[in-house]
């Protein structure tokens, strides 16, 4: 497989090497020199979700690795389903929170975990991550226990769930965790920072494992079909996908996936009121405005940095950015999607409900339409409680957290700070 820097193109890696660098020169994205075209998509289709998507990346990797290799890996990444669950007449849930985390970061972050373990030259690696909420528990819980890997996870303090903090931050051993005095964007530079200081990345051998890490988007790619192999084949004409979106991950792979040959009709960029993209697209304009914390706290993101490969897919294929659809929705919108989908005998949490809430709004006589619900409505609990006035049951793995304390350590968003502790690390 070869990769390409989109922002100096003449930056080309391998497979391993985007996977072990994560970013390219100047932070720019690695994005793949050809998307070949899979042959059979109705085969494809026919397959158990490991089979086909041990081909699907084994057709994307190439010989870097041996077909056996990439069915091993993926076997031990994704243990666990996708669901689709009819929602009502032509609509379906995509379920992506069967995980161990239960939220669909964990298809992405055990894939990478793999990848990683399968280029490494056995060096310690320090993985570098910044995390709106789901990330860092997946990416944790995939590198737990793993020799030679330091993880070190930044979050905005007090802007992640209580629950989505216990499942992360309550592990020790190798996985280290910050809480930051600052939003998501200002984890996220910290960790742009420490990529830009060539020393730094060179002594402490600086991964990240963002959405950023194309091994991660890779995984993605597989739930798409997973879910479309599930859709009666006479719905399949017409589908329309709704994607809830903060960093633009999710939807890229669905892009990606549509590249592939999957058949789906059209993709709805979903977020919530931090519209930078839903913007973008209504006027032509990137502006982002300062991040507003919302009840959808994974999706509180201005400045996604997926979005420069959602760009480069659509010059590629030469597809109209205006085939792409939108919606922004604000917490009141998305508590009343909460509750419709209650009444409809669906529980479902804001980030879901959000996807639902446009794709409702968009959605033609004639179409099929299937939103992505990325976390389990538990992860939520509090929002979800309050929105319904309900007590929703934790399951087993968030409540096991539940009763841990925490071991973050707390960090102002000041880089030097942050060496010291990447340094320790390491020198553990
Ligand atoms: C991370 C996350 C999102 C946003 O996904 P992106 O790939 O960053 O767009 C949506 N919902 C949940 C629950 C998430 O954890």
């Amino acid at each position: 497989m070869k990769l390409y820097n989109i922002k100096e193109n003449d930056e080309q890696v391998s497979f391993a090497q985007a996977v072990r660098q994560g970013l390219g020169r100047n932070q720019g994205l690695f994005f793949p020199e050809a998307l070949p075209a899979l042959s059979d998509v109705d085969g494809l289709l026919e397959q158990d979700f490991v089979t086909r998507s041990s081909a699907i990346l084994s057709a994307l990797i190439g010989d870097e690795l041996a077909p056996e290799q990439v069915s091993a890996m993926v076997d031990a990444a994704f243990q666990f389903p996708a669901p689709i669950k009819s929602v009502k007449e032509g609509v379906y849930a995509l379920e992506l929170f069967h995980g161990p985390t239960l939220a669909f970061k964990d298809f992405g972050g055990r894939f990478m975990a793999q990848s990683l373990a399968a280029v490494s030259d056995g060096g310690k690696i320090t993985i570098l991550t910044a995390t709106s909420g789901d990330t860092g528990a997946a990416v944790a819980h995939a590198f737990y226990g793993m020799e030679n890997i330091n993880v070190v996870i930044l979050y905005p303090k007090g802007k992640i769930s209580p629950l989505q903090e216990k499942l992360f931050c309550t592990l020790g051993g190798n996985i280290h965790t910050v809480a930051i005095n600052g939003d998501f964007d200002a984890c996220q530079a910290l960790v742009k920072q420490a990529f830009d200081d060539a020393e730094l990345r060179q002594e402490i051998g600086l991964n990240s494992a963002n959405s950023i890490n194309i091994s991660r988007l890779m995984a993605q790619i597989c739930y798409y079909f997973e879910a479309v192999a599930q859709v009666p084949a006479a719905q399949r004409d017409n589908l329309v996908v709704s994607v809830p979106s903060g960093n633009f991950g999710n939807l890229t792979a669905g892009l990606l996936a549509k590249a592939l040959g999957l058949p789906i009709k059209r993709f709805i960029a979903a977020t919530n009121v931090n519209d930078t993209v839903p913007r973008y697209l209504e006027t032509g304009r990137w502006e982002p405005k300062p991040t507003i914390a919302t009840t959808s706290n994974a999706m509180d993101v201005s400045q996604p940095n997926n979005w420069p490969r959602i760009e480069e897919l659509c010059r590629v294929k030469t597809w109209g950015l205006e085939t792409l659809g939108k919606g922004a929705v604000t917490d009141e919108q998305s508590a009343a999607a909460v509750r419709e989908l209650n009444q409809l005998g669906y529980l479902c949490e804001p980030h879901g409900a959000i996807a639902y809430q446009v794709l409702n709004q968009q959605l033609q006589a004639d179409e099929t339409g299937l939103f992505l619900c990325t976390a389990h409505p538990a992860k939520f609990k509090e929002v979800v409680d309050d929105i319904l006035g309900a007590d929703i049951e934790l399951p087993a793995p968030l409540a096991k957290h539940a009763k841990l304390p925490l071991l973050s350590a707390e960090l102002d968003a000041d880089f030097d700070a942050l060496k010291v502790i990447l340094r320790q690390v390491q020198a553990k």
